[in-house]
């Protein structure tokens, strides 16, 4: 399988553009010990480093390339209520007592999110105007129906949305109903990992950039990173872009490709037209369907690509033919940035927590949904590395599980990827064009 770490592409100039400068990193080049040592500097690695600076404990991350350059500087930058699967999955998948305390957190994990913005003074372009959810067929309508029935019976501010109201929401007359959730919002998500490095720094952590960490082994109760940094306690937060430092631990993922793009900025005219109030619109398709604004009057859109391999070279094609269905009045776009990063899926699509020995823990497998939960993720394994395993957690630490099918799973997941487009496909021929 294609290795992640091996892309040559760093996040897309748009978001770097929009970015704070990069924070302050530096180079391992002597002996040091610290009490947490973090290896990946993406939205996991940061929150938990910024947690446990906060706390006054001598922490460092170590980054193989730069700050935010995985999976977190590259979303597609929604900050969702939401795991990959419903409530009801989440019940049955975790019992009633512990699935609701995950609803409940995974619902606050917005909170957490635009918290962390406002206290740190994080320049992330983050607008809170909410998340529209579009049915793209007769079952999607239904299971928007039952979530907003869910939320609304619970106070949560979420509705639904119909004809003329959905027209205007998303400035497309193709749907004909949809789910506005006000607790969501979205951001540059590069930005908001450099924020988030930034208040690491300021409460007291070290950045390592360009520091790929290739061995850690256990000498005289301590874990020792590329024999020169040792810790107390080390925290693998790497998700999608996990190597081979700690075995099986990339076997228990299946690291796909999503994909972003982005026009050159609308007229004023047009771009005002377009989802008005700044919401991030997806719809229930299987495979990737997001459209938003940026704050520069760029659309940005993500659509489904290869899911594997090198870095391909961008398929205009289909984000093309998914914008002039949405928005005809826009006519011909021109499209100018193009870019793609890894996500790591889980076989029954939720998030992962593992303590993989004494004093080194996991959190990865966000199936997509990472910006709440991996900064939520971050949280918790800062709590575990404090206060050790009974520490109250969001997820259950679990033993890690291999899959044994894993060198096969990209021609399982090509599979099932084809069935996803057939069906919808066929949902939007059904749908019909917007008028
Ligand atoms: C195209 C795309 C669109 C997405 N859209 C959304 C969205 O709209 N909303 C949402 O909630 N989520 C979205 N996601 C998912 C979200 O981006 C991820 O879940 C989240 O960023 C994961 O953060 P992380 O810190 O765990 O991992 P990453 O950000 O991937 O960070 C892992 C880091 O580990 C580093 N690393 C790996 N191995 C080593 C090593 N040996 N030594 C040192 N460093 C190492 C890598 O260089 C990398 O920087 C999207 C993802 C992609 C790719």
């Amino acid at each position: 399988m294609h290795q992640p770490l091996s892309d040559q592409r760093g996040p897309p100039e748009v978001y770097v553009h929009g970015a704070p400068p990069p924070p302050l990193t530096q180079m391992l080049e002597e002996q040091r010990h610290v009490s947490v040592a973090i290896i990946g500097g993406g939205f996991t690695g940061l929150s938990t480093a910024l947690h446990l600076a906060e706390a006054g404990i001598d922490v460092a991350v170590l980054e193989a390339k730069e700050i935010g350059w995985g999976a977190s500087g590259r979303a597609f930058g929604q900050v969702v209520p939401y795991l990959k699967l419903g409530e009801q999955a989440i019940l049955r998948h975790y019992g009633n007592e512990r699935g609701q305390r995950i609803i409940d957190a995974v619902a606050a994990g917005p909170d957490l999110v635009f918290e962390l913005i406002m206290r740190h003074g994080i320049e992330c372009w983050a607008i809170r105007s909410g998340l529209i959810f579009a049915a793209h067929s007769a079952r999607g309508r239904r299971d928007l129906e039952r979530r907003t029935h869910y939320w609304r019976q619970r106070g949560a501010p979420v509705e639904m949305l119909e004809d003329a109201r959905c027209t205007e929401a998303i400035g497309s007359s193709l749907y004909r109903a949809a789910s506005l959730d006000r607790r969501g919002g979205n951001l540059n998500p590069f930005a908001y990992a450099r924020g988030l490095a930034h208040a690491a720094v300021k409460a007291g952590a070290t950045l390592y950039a360009q520091t790929p960490v290739r061995s850690l082994t256990r000498q005289n109760g301590r874990w020792l990173l590329n024999d020169r940094l040792s810790a107390d306690n080390v925290v693998i937060a790497t998700n999608a872009y996990t190597g081979e430092l700690w075995p099986g631990l990339r076997e228990s993922i299946i690291p796909m490709r999503g994909h972003g793009f982005v026009t050159e900025p609308l007229s004023d005219n047009l771009g005002h037209t377009i989802l008005p109030e700044r919401q991030s619109l997806t719809d229930t398709r299987q495979l990737y369907s997001g459209v938003r604004m940026l704050p520069d009057g760029r659309l940005h859109g993500s659509a489904h690509g290869p899911s594997f391999g090198a870095e391909p070279r961008a398929d205009w094609r289909r984000v093309d033919a998914r914008i002039r269905h949405l928005f005809p009045q826009l006519g011909a776009v021109k499209w100018q940035q193009a870019w793609t990063g890894w996500v790591a899926m889980t076989v029954d699509h939720f998030p992962r927590l593992h303590e993989l020995a004494p004093g080194l823990y996991a959190g990865l497998g966000y199936n997509g949904r990472g910006i709440a939960a991996a900064t939520m993720m971050g949280r918790d394994l800062a709590a575990l590395v404090r206060g050790g395993r009974d520490s109250p957690t969001v997820f259950p630490l679990t033993p890690l599980r291999p899959l044994r099918w894993h060198g096969i799973a990209p021609v399982l997941v090509r599979g099932l990827v084809q069935m996803y487009r057939a069906r919808d496909m066929v949902d939007e021929y059904r749908l019909g064009p917007a008028t």
